[in-house]
């Protein structure tokens, strides 16, 4: 039986989470151990298989619909084609895997302790280093013994398999989505949230006939239906069907196709495609390590149960990012890394998870902070919004993308901006101005009395302050 080796901070999954609990304990003086299990590996989902790839297929979808049609500019359209596989040559070499491999560095740069293996929890002082690969749970030599005075659990989510469409061959998973070996002419979408929205966006862009299936009335589920129609209108423009309040079946694939049928108000539909790609949601990875074994509790969603510094039940375990409530998004993952490192330094660390923003990297962007006016009318705070239109903004216009808003939403005496919304060009940078606002606890008078410069696409931000106070300039 291999020796158990005494550690100070240890740290399960080098995703988002992980990798930014590790950084911030050794920062904060820990001696940091990363066990990582290498699928998808440093910079977990996101960096692999999540946020980064699909923005790159995006930026790739972009790009080519600019050089096929820029007429509106006076520039002639070109019969531009695309090489696919460079394309996901690209993103794997030069998006990917320099940025993990960026990871890496810095965790070697902060003296991070990195175990390639995976993790097995023995019970609530004692894990196991398995090598990547099958599990051999009940094998104790198969590698280290770790015990540890503090362990942070980042083992992050995976997508949510639904009946009948098992991930094999035409029916794939996200991941799948993301390494296409060729532009689909055909693909169908089964489940039209985020990422199902930004993928089915990113491949008509490329090229593909995209149809969506909804389960739900509406796609995007969670944003205002407002926000939703901008998105919407321009999918359809762009020739992507939407089915909402469909049930997905069954799907059944040849060697060069799948057919999948879908049921709306009772009557059956097919639809055949080259690929199927499921994203009907992800679930937490606390079922797949042990976690049972120990005496962390879980809530009815399988996600850890932690308090606003990411502490669970048992002393010195901690949780960070998805496999705890809250949006399963990588800035929320980061700052919850940072917060439990700290807190174990003993500094006065706190998560927000009302101030997370959502970002969503459809055409056009979306992306909300805070309350909307339903939300803060649940929680009975009287609230006021207001929202200036892109078509009055300079910039936008000159970007030929005047669709879309921002809103504030506010208390009714103007002292508190609760929340804000943005659907429009770049929705995601403006986020970050978005978030500083409500997190900030600034009020409508901070914000209309910031001078923003012009022309940018940032002024509806200030022209929704002044409408709030009354005194509109461009509408
Ligand atoms: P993960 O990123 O899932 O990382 C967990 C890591 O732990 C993995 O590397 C895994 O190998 C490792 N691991 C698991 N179990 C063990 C074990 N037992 N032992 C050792 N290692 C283990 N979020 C955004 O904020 N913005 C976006 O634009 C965005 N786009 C996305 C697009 C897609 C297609 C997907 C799928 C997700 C997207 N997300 C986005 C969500 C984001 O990727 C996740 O919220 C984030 O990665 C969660 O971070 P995490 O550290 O909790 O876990």
């Amino acid at each position: 039986m291999a020796d158990v080796e005494q550690k100070d901070t240890v740290v399960v999954g080098g995703g988002p989470g992980g990798y930014v609990a590790a950084i911030r304990a050794a920062e904060l003086g820990q001696k940091v151990t990363l066990i990582e299990k290498g699928d998808p590996g440093l910079g977990g989902v996101c960096l692999n298989v999540g946020c980064v790839p699909s923005k790159a297929l995006i930026a790739a979808g972009h790009r080519l619909q600019e050089v096929k049609d820029s007429s509106v500019y006076g520039i002639s359209k070109t019969d531009a084609t695309i090489d696919f596989k460079q394309t996901q040559e690209w993103k794997q070499k030069k998006v990917v895997d320099r940025m993990t491999r960026g990871v890496e560095m810095l965790l070697k740069k902060h003296k991070v302790e990195i175990i390639n293996g995976e993790a097995i929890l023995d019970n609530d002082h004692q894990l196991r280093v398995i090598k990547p690969g099958p599990k051999q749970f009940m094998d104790n030599d198969n590698g280290r013994t770790i015990t540890w005075k503090n362990l942070i659990l980042a083992t992050g989510s995976r997508p949510v398999e639904i009946p009948n469409f098992k991930f094999e061959g035409r029916v794939i998973d996200s991941t799948g989505g993301l390494n296409l070996p060729e532009v689909p002419k055909e693909l169908v979408v089964i489940g039209g949230g985020y990422i199902g929205s930004e993928l089915a966006g990113a491949y008509a862009n490329l090229g593909s006939h995209v149809t969506i299936i909804e389960g739900l009335p509406s796609i995007l589920n969670g944003f205002d239906d407002d926000m939703v129609k901008v998105v919407e209108k321009n999918m359809k423009k762009k020739g992507i069907d939407i089915v909402t309040g469909a049930m997905a079946k069954k799907s059944e694939q040849d060697d060069d196709s799948v057919t999948v049928t879908y049921e709306v108000d009772g009557k059956e539909h097919t639809i055949k495609a080259d690929y199927c790609m499921v994203s009907v949601g992800r679930k937490p990875n606390t079922d797949n390590f042990g976690l049972d074994m120990t005496s962390v509790k879980l809530n009815d969603h399988h996600q850890v149960i932690v308090d606003e510094q990411g502490r669970t039940n048992v002393e010195g375990i901690w949780a960070i990012g998805d496999i705890v409530p809250g949006p399963a998004l990588a800035h929320k993952a980061f700052f919850e890394g940072k917060t439990a490192a700290g807190a174990i330094a003993g500094k006065n660390t706190a998560n927000d998870w009302v101030g997370v923003p959502a970002v969503c990297f459809t055409d056009p962007e979306m992306a909300e902070v805070g309350m909307n006016a339903a939300t803060a009318k649940e929680k009975g705070i009287e609230v006021a919004t207001a929202q200036f239109p892109f078509a009055g903004n300079a910039r936008a216009v000159s970007l030929d993308e005047p669709e879309g808003f921002v809103r504030l939403i506010y208390t009714k005496d103007k002292k508190n901006i609760v929340g804000a919304q943005c659907v429009g060009p770049e929705a995601s940078t403006l986020a970050g101005e978005l978030s500083l606002i409500v997190n900030g606890g600034m009020n409508v008078e901070d914000v209309a009395l910031t001078i923003h410069p012009h022309p940018t696409l940032n002024e509806p931000i200030q022209e929704a302050a002044d409408i709030a106070l009354g005194f509109p300039t461009h509408i």
